[in-house]
């Protein structure tokens, strides 16, 4: 692939060489070739581990979330001093999101709106509140900037591929499993690669603060972990051979095989990752709130609808909403 499209940039400098150069020096194509490709912003390879990521992880049921509001208030009629009242009177739902990850947090480039199985979530939760899933307004957020946006209320609510870990759950809260995916490889297609077990020694990509990033740190076989801001970041620089693969959530890498036909997901997924809601610490009363949209969501068949929307032509056996799992 590489050598592919170093054939193309010379044969078109040759072009300009013979046919726009007007009679000037000829290019010194050995020099051409030996330009570097320019890394994305932010690239840190074997980065060092946030701290809070050394320290052992504590023990919980990750996937438990609180019970659903029962019975849940009406649109435009949320509890007085409740966390949903306070936001249906400020007007809009203050939602943390990705914007380049397609299929979940995309923008879409003839409308310019944001789309995707993670914004869908978003505007049903609006919708609640209001009975208008307009009501929104999206932030833009790093994997490495969600919980900080939470813990500093920024945002009301972080949907963006985002794992429901007990490491996490010390400084946020979740909602019920609303997807679960699992980690897996993305190569060139003409790759052998099957497994990080291959990946000895050899980079492989991933976004900053995700828990990806920390399963090809942690692996046994020594892959090098290359870390950036935004998953698209991995897919460049798979894409210039500046990484051997990259390796994150199926989901986010269905969305990049769905983009580029020179790129396959390789072997299974070696990870649970069980999507919730990222709500701040203190804010109980919106978690059983939003655990009682997910629910009217999947009894409604919303859910099912924007499965089919969005990841219905991945190819994938299409999976059952997960069983949510609760505690008082
Ligand atoms: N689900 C993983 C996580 O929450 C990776 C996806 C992401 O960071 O966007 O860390």
């Amino acid at each position: 692939m590489r050598n592919k499209r170093v054939a193309v940039v010379l044969s078109l400098l040759l072009v300009c060489a013979t046919g726009c150069a007007g009679g000037g020096k000829p290019v010194d194509l050995a020099t051409v070739d030996s330009v570097e490709r320019p890394t994305p912003v932010g690239v840190q390879e074997n980065p060092a581990p946030p701290s809070t990521s050394t320290a052992p992880a504590p023990t919980c049921d990750p996937q438990q979330s609180l019970r659903p509001l029962s019975p849940m208030p009406a649109p435009g009629r949320m509890p007085a001093r409740s966390t949903m009242k306070a936001i249906q009177d400020s007007g809009k739902l203050i939602a943390g999101v990705d914007q380049n990850t397609f299929l979940f947090g995309f923008r879409n480039p003839t409308t310019n709106a944001l789309e995707g199985f993670d914004i869908d979530r978003v505007r049903e939760i609006a919708k609640a509140i209001f009975g208008d899933p307009n009501k929104v307004q999206f932030k833009v957020v790093t994997s490495a900037g969600r919980i900080d946006a939470l813990k500093k209320k920024q945002v009301h609510i972080v949907v963006r591929t985002m794992t429901a870990t007990c490491q996490r759950w010390r400084d946020i809260n979740f909602s019920a499993i609303y997807y679960t995916a699992g980690q897996r490889l993305l190569v060139d297609r003409a790759s052998k690669v099957t497994s990080l077990d291959q990946l000895g020694g050899k980079k492989v990509c991933a976004a900053e603060g995700s828990t990806s990033i920390k399963t090809i740190a942690d692996h046994k076989a020594n892959p090098v972990p290359v870390q950036v801001d935004n998953w698209s970041d991995c897919l460049i620089m798979l894409q210039q051979g500046q990484v051997d693969a990259m390796s994150t959530d199926d989901t986010i890498l269905a969305g990049m095989v769905a983009q580029d036909p020179n790129v396959k997901m390789a072997g299974p997924r070696f990870t649970d990752e069980p999507y919730g809601i990222g709500i701040p610490k203190g804010n109980e009363d919106m978690v059983r709130f939003v655990n009682g949209v997910l629910a009217q969501s999947v009894a409604a068949g919303a859910w099912a609808a924007s499965y089919e929307r969005w990841l219905g032509r991945t190819g994938e056996p299409r999976p059952r909403p997960p069983t949510p799992r609760y505690r008082d």
